[in-house]
């Protein structure tokens, strides 16, 4: 069994890495950094789950960026699955 970070897009700019500063249809309002990733565009969070394989975490978080084997053999330690952009 193996525990995975989860690497998904900030929740606060989808991504993007920069936030309006006021509402979007107001002209006066400015694109700047997303406090909540720095500017990066990614979150990450370690589920405490442990799953069978990539596969079955896969399913449990469709939207994810990528997967960081967190808790599992030697080999796979460390490595960062990163999935194929999905639309
Ligand atoms: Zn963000």
């Amino acid at each position: 069994m193996v525990k995975f970070k989860i690497h998904v897009h900030c929740a606060d700019c989808a991504g993007a890495g920069v936030v309006s500063d006021g509402h979007p249809n107001d002209p006066s309002s400015r694109n700047v950094l997303c406090k909540e990733c720095d500017g990066t565009g990614k979150d990450s969070f370690i589920d405490e789950m442990e799953y069978d394989s990539i596969a079955d975490v896969i399913q449990d978080y469709p939207k994810a960026i990528g997967f960081t084997y967190v808790d599992s053999n030697p080999q796979l330690k460390n490595y960062t699955y990163i999935r194929k952009e999905t639309k």
